[in-house]
């Protein structure tokens, strides 16, 4: 039995009192919630905030990205210092950290690696763009994304990991993947991390859908097979939204 994640990634949005407010609402409207995982990933700057905020609720921060090192790298953010201001978890290989920062699946894994290693949760995104899809190259893409990005590591290691398809077509478009679209990339992956590990790692591992989820199109997702939850962006903004959304049926 896997228990369903809803995932709120605020990117680049809210200040600190403006994420105060959300965290405020979600804290009082979710407390009640049983067997969902809700996390919320906002800006570095509302952290540490948000951490005493939300410290008597079952709401776990996440970071949104990291750095696989310490020391000299300015403007950088190391899992270490995401664990030390509250972090439980941290995204890595969002499609905009892959495609506006050219982000490789190298560099992927080494955050992965450094992130586990400092005791921190993985979100892991994957995901082909519309040109990769039409060119019936998506199963190609999530494997090499999947390959590469988790190369090395050990089965036991994968119990901290969950997965996040999140294909760039259905970021912030507006254009959710069907019901059919996304279980049969979820279906895809999960028969991949058994080739790729085992099968316990292929029923335990979670795997999150994004993109574009909304309230209208979260239970028609989240009843497919083999998804586990969502990584919700815009709509994590709206603390009515992302209720509805927790609230899945
Ligand atoms: P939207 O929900 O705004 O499409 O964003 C999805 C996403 O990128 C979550 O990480």
């Amino acid at each position: 039995m896997r228990t369903p994640i809803i995932a709120g990634n605020w990117k680049l949005n809210k200040t600190v009192d403006e994420a105060l407010g959300l965290a405020k609402a979600l804290k009082e409207q979710l407390n009640d919630l049983k067997n969902v995982e809700i996390i919320v990933a906002p800006p570095f700057t509302a952290l540490a905030p948000l951490a005493e905020a939300l410290k008597d609720s079952p709401i776990l921060l996440a970071g949104q990205n990291c750095y696989p090192a310490e020391g000299a790298y300015t403007g950088e953010i190391s899992p270490t210092l995401l664990r030390d201001v509250g972090c439980r978890a941290v995204i890595i290989g969002h499609s905009e950290r892959r495609h506006l920062f050219a982000e490789t699946d190298e560099f992927i894994n080494q955050k992965i690696k450094a992130a586990l290693a400092a005791g921190l949760r993985v979100i892991f995104c994957i995901g082909e763009t519309l040109t990769e899809r039409n060119e019936n190259r998506t199963f190609e893409v999530l494997e090499s994304q999947t390959r590469n990005g988790l190369s090395g590591l050990d089965s036991a290691s994968m119990n901290r990991l969950t997965v996040a398809y999140e294909p760039v077509w259905a970021i912030g478009t507006g254009q959710t993947a069907s019901n059919e679209q996304a279980q049969e990339a979820h279906h895809f992956i999960r028969e991949l991390l058994g080739n790729l590990f085992d099968s316990s790692v292929a029923e335990n591992t979670r795997i999150l859908y994004g993109g574009s989820v909304k309230p209208e199109n979260i239970d028609g997702l989240i009843c497919q097979a083999d998804i586990d939850g969502a990584l919700v962006g815009g709509a994590s903004l709206k603390a009515g939204d992302f209720i509805r959304i927790a609230r899945f049926k």
